[in-house]
């Protein structure tokens, strides 16, 4: 086996990523050494190279859409075996004691650690992940097809979930966790009306092939109120513009980890029990209810492939709002014998 492996390293923001050869990591007590097949690009790998994560490991790998196969563990591993296909996800460790872990809110725990921001990420051929915060995945299949899922899919299941039963849903910023939702909604037999950006005719036609009721720019009123509205998108004006557009009980749901600032707004808008809200992280539950969910939908995600090599070109187009659906590092790698 190799003793080396490449990655793509962040040092300091402002910075484009930087092509390494590191020593191959050692699993510790509990954890795992896994050669990565695929690793998703997420919007917050942008948040995090432009220095909007407070307080990251520095430096660090980024990559938390993790897909590949366990090579070797370290001690008190019992639930993975060797060859097997797992997803490391973005939250990559909890306490397990605090008020929230002990009340089934992992995902806010007080001392919680992330993939690809406080512990080394994918954006690498071998990554060391503690084995309980893998997912098992199928083991047939297009590794680039499942990255997509460990984010993009889990935090829009999540999102979708703070939804509660809205019929008709509204998706801001029509990237690669909403093309994975409007499937999920699609299949649930809600609705699902479409925002983007001003002009973007194209994300508007995407969405519309995904099944859309309706799609238009985020300045313009949809033809029917909605029960709900999910932002990806990280522009804080989108707030009040999806309040105005929602039904009475309805609720809008922030996505992100980052947005910029929200403009002040009349109290009527937010009147007649509407709410926001905001999704923070994943908790196991979630990643075991979502991808018992992705194969039966089935949910196809749109894949743009890249070398781990070019991982600074997949940001800038993503950035740029380039692609459709969600982008991809793959390794190229060996099968693990
Ligand atoms: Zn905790
Ligand atoms: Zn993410």
């Amino acid at each position: 086996m190799n003793t080396t492996m490449r990655a793509m390293l962040f040092e300091r923001r402002g910075t484009p990523l930087r092509l390494v050869d590191l020593p191959l990591p050692q699993p510790g007590t509990g954890s795992v050494l896994i050669q990565v097949e695929a690793c998703g690009v997420c919007r917050t790998d942008l948040h995090l190279v432009d220095g909007e994560l407070p307080n990251p490991l520095l430096p660090v790998i980024p990559g938390h859409e993790i897909v590949g196969r366990v090579v070797s563990f370290g001690d008190q591993v019992a639930e993975l075996r060797v060859g097997q296909r797992v997803g490391v996800p973005w939250l990559g460790g909890t306490c397990g004691t605090c008020r929230f872990c002990a009340s089934g809110r992992e995902n806010l725990c007080d001392n919680a650690r992330f993939t690809g921001y406080q512990i080394n990420g994918g954006y690498a051929e071998y990554t060391v992940a503690d084995a309980r915060y893998c997912f098992p995945l199928p083991d047939a299949g297009d590794a680039a097809q499942l990255a997509p899922l460990l984010c993009a899919g889990l935090i829009g299941y999540r999102a979708l979930r703070l939804a509660g039963e809205a019929l008709r849903v509204g998706i801001y910023g029509f990237g690669a966790a909403a093309h994975i939702v409007a499937q999920v909604l699609k299949f649930q037999k809600r609705e699902f009306y479409a925002f983007t950006r001003p002009g973007d005719t194209a994300s508007q036609d995407f969405a519309r092939g995904l099944g859309a009721r309706w799609a238009g720019s985020a300045d313009q009123s949809p033809p029917a109120k909605l029960d709900a509205a999910l932002i990806f998108a990280p522009a804080g004006p989108l707030v009040p513009a999806a309040l105005r557009h929602l039904e009475k009980g309805g609720r809008v749901v922030c996505a992100g980890i980052h947005m910029s600032e929200i403009p002040a707004f009349p109290y009527e808008i937010l009147w007649g029990e509407r709410s926001i809200c905001s999704v923070a992280n994943l908790t196991r539950d979630d990643g075991l209810e979502f991808l018992d969910l992705a194969p039966r939908v089935p949910i196809s995600c749109e894949v743009h492939r890249f070398p781990l090599a070019r991982a600074n070109e997949a940001l800038e187009q993503l950035r740029r709002g380039a692609f459709q659906g969600a982008a991809v590092l793959t390794m190229g790698g060996r099968p693990v014998a």
